[in-house]
């Protein structure tokens, strides 16, 4: 009997096509790697992470717990409680000029899930997906596991990494569904200037391509670079989708709160999906959201002033490191520095070099490769500048070979 059991076991397990398709998120793996050795008792300058170091402000987490104390712990409606889709929908106008309707905005488990389930909803399997590169690594794994193709289109450091109309409509063949767009992006920090978007925009329309816009890094933008959406532009709803985050915006990443901004038709397709999968996202964290879209948003203007200092400390610091180049983000809060000038016999690509900084320097970042991007590595200075100048001085020396 019990070796009827063990040779069970050792059988490998068959898992699903769908699942074989996608890997663990690298950025994921990065973070493991870093916390490994900091459980070690390592000291590591850490600049993997893609989540604010801010906590929560204060007024929404009472909202949250008054939700609690008011047992507001039950089911909600599937697509969110009805004044929270109100509120998406006023914020949205408010801060961003779009006008949709509470019909047209259903409430996820974060951003991630609202693009997960945008996806699934409209993309058939061999249907083609434009990605721009450098892409979120989630893209390419969301659209494949669909069934999808993502089809990668380079962008320039020369434009700020910005998707351009003209290599889109390149891309586009009559298999292609979707592109998705992510301004301010990450890795890179790139913004596409609002008159290419509207360009984008009107290469889909005319194409018939769905436009998915993940503004999840909307309001951290610096210099010339303002909050924007291409929903604000007259006649774009169409065939657009917003997708959209509570979780960098307002600090609250653990919480899980994203929104959809698409035609009716597509959110009440998403919502079956979320009917039969998630059901609604976490109730109390929704009324957290609620406070967040409906109380004062100091909060976010105080952390976008830090991360203005922070940006300002490291692409100088960068730029001070012989054989590294930087290109100054125009949002979001990662820097995307080339350190391919840097490759030796040992160090030869971007992950070898990510994996020698991490184990010689006990600094952490992420490999360009990851984001569709070799040559560069992305940096996330949501982390004090103590640790910002720590970690600069560790990589001078580490690039001047010290290490
Ligand atoms: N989109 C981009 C570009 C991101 O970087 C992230 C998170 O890192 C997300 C979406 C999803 O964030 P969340 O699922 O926490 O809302």
């Amino acid at each position: 009997m019990e070796r009827a059991v063990a040779a069970v076991a050792e059988e490998p397990i068959q898992l699903a096509d769908r699942v074989n398709r996608i890997a663990v998120s690298p950025t994921m793996a990065v973070m493991a790697a870093a916390e490994q050795l900091k459980a070690k008792g390592v000291d590591v300058a850490d600049f993997g992470a893609g989540e604010p170091d801010f906590p929560t402000p204060e007024h929404i987490k009472r909202a949250a717990i008054k939700a609690l104390e008011e047992n507001k712990t039950k089911y909600t409606a599937t697509p969110g409680i009805a004044p929270l889709r109100q509120a998406v929908c006023d914020w949205h106008a408010a801060q961003l000029g779009s006008s949709y309707q509470p019909a047209e905005c259903i409430i996820n488990v974060g951003g991630k899930h609202a693009i997960f389930n945008a996806v699934c909803s409209l993309v058939n399997a061999g249907d083609e997906v434009v990605i721009p590169a450098p892409y979120w690594v989630s893209y390419p794994d969301i659209v494949k596991y669909a069934g999808g193709k993502p089809v990668i289109v380079e962008t320039r450091e020369a434009d700020g990494f910005a998707l351009q109309a003209a290599d889109l409509e390149r891309a586009i063949t009559p298999r292609t569904r979707m592109v998705i767009v992510n301004s301010p992006s990450n890795p890179a920090g790139g913004v596409i200037p609002n008159a290419e978007f509207e360009k984008i925009l009107g290469v889909c329309q005319k194409k018939g391509v769905w436009l998915l816009s993940d503004e999840c890094y909307s309001h951290f933008t610096y210099g010339d670079a303002k909050p924007f959406s291409i929903a604000s532009v007259p006649g774009s709803k169409s065939r657009l989708i917003i997708a959209g985050s509570c979780s960098k915006t307002f600090s609250m990443t653990g919480w899980r709160i994203g929104y959809v901004l698409a035609p009716q038709p597509l959110v009440s397709a998403i919502g079956k999906l979320q009917s039969q999968s998630t059901s609604n996202p976490t109730s109390i964290a929704q009324y957290g959201a609620l406070e967040a879209l409906r109380g004062p948003m100091d909060s976010v203007g105080t952390m976008l002033a830090e991360y203005a200092r922070r940006r300002e400390r490291i692409v100088a610091g960068l730029r001070a490191i012989p054989g590294v180049t930087c290109n100054a983000p125009q949002g979001a809060f990662y820097v995307f520095p080339n350190i391919s000038k840097h490759y030796k016999a040992d160090m030869s690509n971007d992950t070898a070099v990510s994996k020698a900084l991490l184990d010689r320097a006990h600094v952490a970042v992420v490999p360009g490769e990851a984001f569709g991007a070799p040559g560069y590595i992305r940096m996330s200075y949501a982390t004090s500048l103590d640790r910002i100048e720590e970690g600069l001085r560790r990589l001078e020396r580490f690039f001047a070979g010290a290490q």
